[in-house]
């Protein structure tokens, strides 16, 4: 049984029975099942499928939204923009996909021509966090559907609802049996299930332990994977910078999603003319936060997501302050049942230690004050990983410094760094490998298929 827990409250939510080794055979025999209708499918049809997932999400907005704050506690107006977001993302693919699986054209030298074709593969496995509850499974479920794959879920334990509300709402949204299934199950099974013969691929969404679990199966296995993992992005500010939205940002930045989401800007790195100002503001903007029942609208820091993730945060503080790091406020346990704490900040964090390349999964910010741009750039790359980063600057000539000297996937200008679902999504270094949303995420697990015309 995998039991959920309101992270508000402590209470029990629900109890799902998960599967044993024939109900997730049967499940993968249905998906290889709809694959062999689906992989021919009009690409129409599949345009209809997103299209209709697109007004069920726009029409149940205020339910989705609600699961989600009860299960993992973000507050209900992140919750909200997060089930529209997905919407967005399953219309703009329903009218972008087509295109995007139009073939490639070469002329050859010997006077031929040759053609490459996106095909499907079949049932991908995809492993998703309980952070972006809908989100996350979106960015897979979306080019799934417009590739003419299908595609199997091995959600976050703690929000079985949601995985089990997904899979509802494919399926009034007109999607044959099989193309999309919630496998309710533990993370133990997930082996057996990557070296399955009916599985093609794998795509993971989480921490780096599970993502090496997870790749070093599909590896084993010669199976394609895609991992989206940690990060621990830098907010840089310089002088340049509009101070006041730079401030305003920053906050929104780390404790966005109660501090809980890959690309928060964990690090706030702020160049010396500023930072004293900056740091005054910025700590009083922390400190001011409105912390409450994550169903009130205006709440802007809610519960971690279960008592467990925010003991992991209270732990990374307590071995920060054995460091020497030096804790300036905050980042306490409050005393009422369910995963509270409230935000704080960390600063003095040595480059190269634990505290200055681990991942802080909740609202603890760090803050460092950079010389120049160099030093900037310096502390920005100290870390073993490489997913998102903003950088705040309205000038021209060290914005495009960054853009190139700054070892990450994204780089976002004067404004919080987020996902585009127009643009390609991912990271280097540990953030992991592959690519999510624009073309380059939906042919990550296609075909290009060479078709030569002498
Ligand atoms: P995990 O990475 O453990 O969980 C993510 C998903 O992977 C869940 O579905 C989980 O299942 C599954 N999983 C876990 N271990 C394995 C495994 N060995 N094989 C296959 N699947 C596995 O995240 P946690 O919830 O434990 O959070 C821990 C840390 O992960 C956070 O503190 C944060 O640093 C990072 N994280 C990063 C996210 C991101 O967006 N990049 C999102 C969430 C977490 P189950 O829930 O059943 O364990």
């Amino acid at each position: 049984m995998i039991t959920t827990t309101n992270p508000a409250t402590g209470e029990t939510i629900a109890e799902y029975e998960t599967l044993d080794a024939n109900g997730i055979d049967s499940k993968l025999e249905t998906a290889i099942r709809a694959y062999r209708d689906w992989r021919t499918s009009p690409v129409e049809k599949r345009s209809q499928v997103l299209d209709k997932l697109g007004a069920l999400y726009e029409d149940r907005t205020e339910e989705l939204a609600k699961l989600a704050v009860t299960e993992m506690g973000k507050p209900i107006t992140q919750a909200r923009s997060e089930v529209e977001k997905c919407a967005s993302l399953f219309r703009y693919l329903a009218k972008a996909g087509p295109d995007m699986l139009e073939s490639e054209f070469w002329d050859l030298a010997d006077g031929g021509r040759a053609e490459g074709r996106w095909l499907p593969q079949g049932p991908v496995l995809a492993v998703m966090p309980w952070n972006f509850p809908y989100w996350q499974v979106a960015r897979f479920l979306a080019p799934t559907i417009m590739a003419g794959n299908v595609g199997v879920l091995k959600h976050a334990s703690i929000v079985q609802g949601v995985a089990a509300k997904i899979e509802e709402l494919t399926l009034e949204a007109g999607a044959p049996e099989g193309l999309f299934q919630n496998l309710c199950v533990s993370s133990d099974p997930i082996g057996d299930v990557i070296a399955d013969s009916r599985i093609v691929a794998a795509t993971l969404t989480g921490s780096e332990g599970a993502g090496s679990a997870v790749a070093q199966q599909a590896g084993k296995n010669l199976k394609k994977v895609v991992l989206e993992l940690g990060g621990s992005d830098p907010f840089i500010v310089m002088p340049s910078a509009d101070l006041d939205q730079a401030v305003k940002d920053a906050v929104t930045a780390r404790i966005q999603n109660n501090g809980q989401s890959c690309i928060c800007g964990k690090r706030t790195i702020v160049h010396a003319d500023i930072y004293d100002d900056f740091a005054d503001r910025f700590t009083k903007a922390l400190k001011n936060l409105e912390i409450g029942d994550p169903m009130d609208e205006d709440t802007e820091l809610g519960p971690l997501s279960s008592e467990d993730q925010r003991d992991t945060v209270l732990d990374q503080v307590e071995k920060a302050k054995e460091e020497g790091c030096t804790l300036l406020f905050g980042a306490e346990k409050l005393d009422r049942p369910g995963a509270w704490m409230s935000a704080g900040l960390l600063t003095d964090v040595e480059l190269g230690s634990d505290t200055g390349t681990d991942e802080i999964f909740g609202p603890v910010g760090q803050i460092y004050r950079a010389k120049d741009i160099d030093e900037a750039t310096t502390i920005a790359n100290a870390i073993p990983f490489g997913l998102g980063s903003a950088v705040w600057t309205t000038d021209e000539d060290e914005q495009a410094h960054f853009a190139n000297a700054i070892e990450a996937g994204m780089t976002t200008f004067n404004a919080v760094n987020g996902s585009k679902i127009e643009a390609p999504f991912g990271g280097i270094k540990r953030s992991g490998f592959g690519r999510e949303l624009s073309h380059h995420g939906l042919h990550e697990f296609m075909n290009l298929k060479t078709l030569v015309h002498p």
